[in-house]
């Protein structure tokens, strides 16, 4: 960001002297340099948020916070912990895609579950239906 400071400081020196010379036309142009950086600024804001979330999401998948020894997956797109008893259910999709663990929640019927994240609809069965 410094250097698009610096840019910055040189531009309001360069508005300062057309002023002085009362030179409108390098007054407009200076404006519209003005401007430019303005925008440029907010791209770069919204790229370095984006590189954040980025990193967040490299870190997870270089870190998992589950093992995939733990993992039971079932075909219906959920998976359960062998840790926990394999009790609870978790949306497959948000764990391959972004290693993140969503907890399913259940909707009106009993076997209807719903992921609230990626908003995925799951049939999860009584666990002792859920081995194949
Ligand atoms: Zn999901």
């Amino acid at each position: 960001m410094g250097t698009l400071m610096d840019a910055y400081e040189i531009l309001k020196d360069l508005i300062k002297e057309a002023k002085r010379l009362k030179n409108l036309e390098m007054i407009s142009l200076s404006m519209d340099v003005q401007e430019k950086i303005f925008e440029f600024k907010e791209e770069l804001e919204s790229v370095k948020d984006e590189n954040r979330e980025l990193k967040k999401q490299l870190e997870l998948i270089k870190n998992p916070s589950i093992s995939e020894d733990d993992i039971k997956y079932y075909p219906a797109g959920f998976f359960t912990l062998n840790s926990k008893g394999n009790k609870l259910p978790y949306c497959s999709a948000c764990w391959k895609a972004k290693r993140i663990q969503i907890p399913l929640s259940r909707q009106f019927k009993s076997w209807d579950y719903k992921c609230s994240s990626c908003q995925s609809k799951i049939i999860v069965l009584d666990e002792k239906d859920r081995e194949i």
